[in-house]
């Protein structure tokens, strides 16, 4: 029978793999933590309309690349990103009466139908965080200096922190119609989603990843230059910020983002390492989504961290996440009563934290020692009838050869710890 293959744009992490996750997890929570942010997790499907209203109708994301299930008579639709569920969390279980801002992180995954290609998945994961309550430029300084240390500390080089305001919908005003005026033009030339946007939201059109579209769109008006008085000194503050924490970022025009509700700071990261696929995290304010889903109107902000392709651009960078996690000791029983002797002098061993294996799989003395390779085993120690007799036996460290004999009594676990802990100082001193 033919093996049945998991559906295209999804990932198996593979244990050798998730080690690498399970560092980086650890290391988005504690860094969060820092930052004063607490963890929220949100179901993995929500009703259709909470991302068609908190993603926006007239974004890719809604448009294309929702997954949308009916089971029975139900719609569901699977989150394509974090925010609308953390929003509407926040929303029905009350957090925004609680004191503010009100800071948390998740780290979920998502599903997007895309055409799948290196970074870009059907399913995959993200890293966020969301601060609601505060409406003032040091929010964003804040947010966007967590999404820094988080790329900086983990080792990822070659990074460039993008950022630009899009202003809020009464200086949009006019820019829209610039953007109406600049397109019409060559509408014929457009895509047909683009189309339809030069109606509903021109800005999207700045954002299309179709390349003739791009082409047109290279000269179109730049939305810095119709912000509104507020919306400039925003902009202007939040850059003297970052000066003054020592970030340093380019300004860039082109930069719209994918939601809708997004209203002046959008930022993202970026890295030249995996081509169209470099963004590694996307972010700004959505001074307007809140009350777009129904609460009172509160200012708020966050950003979205794709983590297989940080991953990816580490890996190509040649950043080491985790270190290989050995075997402090492999027993290898020969004959029946040894196997049951390694298998107790193991589990006293794990009780004390020490990574202790033996064999399961009934192999010969020479098959054991291979696997006991293979698994990078620090230290053997066969046990047969002879080891039984003598109540003692050799200990081989498996990289100098070097072997010591320690008696196979109530003292083991002891006496092997302290050489265990003298071998890992000598070879962290060499
Ligand atoms: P892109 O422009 O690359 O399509 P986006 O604007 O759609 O990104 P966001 O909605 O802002 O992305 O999501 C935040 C982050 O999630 C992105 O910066 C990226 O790192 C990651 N991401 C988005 N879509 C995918 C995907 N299909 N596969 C893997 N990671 C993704
Ligand atoms: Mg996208």
């Amino acid at each position: 029978m033919k093996i049945i293959k998991r559906p295209n744009g999804t990932e198996d992490i593979l244990p050798a793999e998730s080690r690498d996750w399970q560092k980086l997890e650890e290391f988005l929570r504690t860094t969060a933590g820092i930052f004063g942010f607490q963890e929220i997790r949100v179901p993995t499907f929500e009703q259709t309309e909470l991302f068609s209203r908190g993603v926006g109708e007239t974004t890719d994301v809604v448009q294309k690349e929702m997954y949308t299930v009916t089971a029975k008579e139900s719609v569901f639709t699977l989150r394509p990103e974090g925010t609308a569920g953390t929003i509407r969390a926040m929303l029905q279980n009350g957090l925004l009466n609680e004191a503010l801002p009100q800071k948390v992180y998740y780290i979920l995954s998502c599903f997007r139908h895309e055409r799948p290609q290196a970074g870009r998945l059907r399913e995959f994961h993200q890293f966020g965080v969301e601060m609601a309550g505060s409406a003032l430029p040091s929010a964003d300084a804040e947010v966007i200096s967590l999404a820094k240390q988080i790329l900086e500390q983990i080792g990822l080089k070659n990074i460039e922190l993008k950022i630009n305001s899009i202003g809020c919908p009464n200086c949009r005003k006019n820019y829209h119609e610039a953007l109406r005026k600049y397109f019409s033009t060559s509408k014929e030339c457009l895509c047909g989603t683009c189309q339809e946007r030069l109606e509903k939201n021109p800005m999207r059109l700045l954002d299309c990843k179709v390349e003739s579209c791009q082409e047109i769109a290279k000269d179109a008006p730049v939305i810095l230059e119709y912000l509104c008085e507020e919306c400039r000194t925003h902009f202007e503050q939040l850059k003297e910020n970052l000066t003054a924490l020592g970030i340093t970022y380019v300004v860039d025009p082109k930069i719209v983002r994918g939601l809708d509700y997004y209203t002046k700071t959008v930022f993202e990261f970026v890295t030249t390492e995996i081509g169209a696929q470099g963004t590694v995290c996307g972010g700004g304010r959505y001074d307007g989504l809140i009350e777009q889903l129904g609460g009172q109107p509160t200012p708020a902000l966050g950003f979205g961290m794709g983590l297989e392709r940080l991953l990816l651009v580490l890996k190509n960078q040649g950043t080491e996440l985790s270190q290989e996690k050995y075997c402090d000791i492999y027993f290898v029983p020969m004959g029946k009563e040894a196997e049951t002797k390694a298998m107790q002098l193991t589990a006293e061993l794990r009780k004390e934290g020490i990574f202790a294996q033996t064999d399961v799989m009934g192999r010969s003395l020479r098959a054991q020692m291979k696997y006991a390779d293979k698994l990078h085993a620090r230290f053997t120690a066969v046990i047969g009838e002879n080891e039984l007799n003598q109540k003692e036996t050799m200990l081989k460290n498996m990289k100098t050869g070097e072997k010591i004999s320690i008696a196979l009594d109530e003292k083991f676990v002891e006496v092997f710890s302290g050489i265990e802990i003298a071998d890992r100082l000598a070879s962290e001193i060499q």
